[in-house]
């Protein structure tokens, strides 16, 4: 009996974080040559990297899913990491370096990232490190590693044949979102100013909301007006749409322009924020999009901007 206790033990030890790490999985597409697209199945935060000759850049790694990352680069090259890039400061984006520390690779951000990293968001991977929570699991024992290079502005990196162009397209999800393009592969990385089939999030940096919808609808402008030649345009969340081309950046766009309008049309109506959320109705073409609780935060957020920008 004794026996049997102690081996029951052991078999709950060797579940507990395989049953985890079952909650999260990253499932690999390649969209382009040497391009490959994580997606993770629950919605939350994407992850790119693309293969050359001198070496493996890597575009965005949460702490809880980039081992997986790692794991798909390692069955497809022997190739080193050499860069990280990280969108913007969010935890499911910017806090996953640490897996790739033994390629000693360059991590490149903007310098307002770095400056979250710093402040706010150290302070959460601390406290979640710290944390018995079985949803923290993940930051027990690791570090935060923080950007080697911070930049404004723009970017250009030479590496493996390949020119990444690295943008600091300015405020719109986040405190401030960072693009990658590669011209050679058609390839345009959007991080979170681009979210497919999923009510985008409203920019957390450790718990503090920063999206500015105004802003936001100006970047998409923006990077649309370039007329870029653009096969795909990869989210920070949601299923990447290989070959769509701009057709995402214009739903995402509409997605806002839509939203606000209705938004507008209750306010006029005499509607307060909770009416509002309780009785919006989704336009059809919205209807299909994943995650709606992150739509009843995104309508206060309407509501505000409205009121006090007026926009
Ligand atoms: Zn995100």
């Amino acid at each position: 009996m004794k026996h049997f206790a102690a081996g029951s033990f052991v078999v709950l030890i060797v579940l507990l974080p395989r049953i985890a790490s079952a909650q999260v999985k990253m499932n690999m597409k390649q969209i382009a040559e040497g391009v490959y697209f994580m997606e993770n199945s629950a919605g939350s935060s994407n992850s790119t990297f693309v293969i050359t000759d001198e070496g493996v850049l890597v575009f965005d790694f949460d702490i809880r899913t980039a081992d997986q990352t790692l794991a798909a680069i390692r069955k497809l090259t022997d190739k080193k990491v050499r860069y990280l890039v990280s969108s913007h400061s969010a935890g499911d984006h910017a806090t996953g370096a640490w897996h790739f520390r033994e390629d000693k690779p360059v991590y490149i951000a903007t310098k307002n990232q770095a400056k979250d990293l710093f402040m706010q968001e150290a302070k959460e991977f601390e406290e979640r490190g710290q944390s018995s929570e079985p949803s923290n699991a993940a930051y027990k024992g690791k570090e935060l590693v923080r950007p080697d290079l911070g930049f404004d502005g723009s970017m250009a990196l030479y590496f493996g044949g390949l020119t990444f162009q690295i943008t600091a397209e300015g405020t719109g999800h986040s405190t401030g979102d960072l693009t990658v393009y590669i011209p050679q592969r058609r390839v345009y990385l959007m991080g979170d100013l681009l979210d497919t089939e999923i009510h985008p999030g409203q920019g957390e940096s450790a718990g503090v909301f920063y999206s500015y919808v105004k802003g936001w609808i100006e970047i998409l402008d923006k990077i649309m007006q370039r007329n870029l030649p653009v096969d795909t345009y990869v989210p920070g969340h949601g299923p990447v749409h290989a070959g769509r081309g701009v057709k995402d950046l214009e739903e995402q766009k509409r997605y806002f322009v839509v939203m606000r309008d209705e938004v507008a049309k209750m306010i006029q109506a005499g509607k307060n924020v909770e009416q509002i959320q309780k009785e919006f109705k989704l336009p059809q073409e919205f209807a299909h999009y994943r995650r709606p609780e992150r739509l009843r935060t995104f309508l206060r957020l309407f509501y505000n901007q409205l009121i006090d920008r007026g926009l």
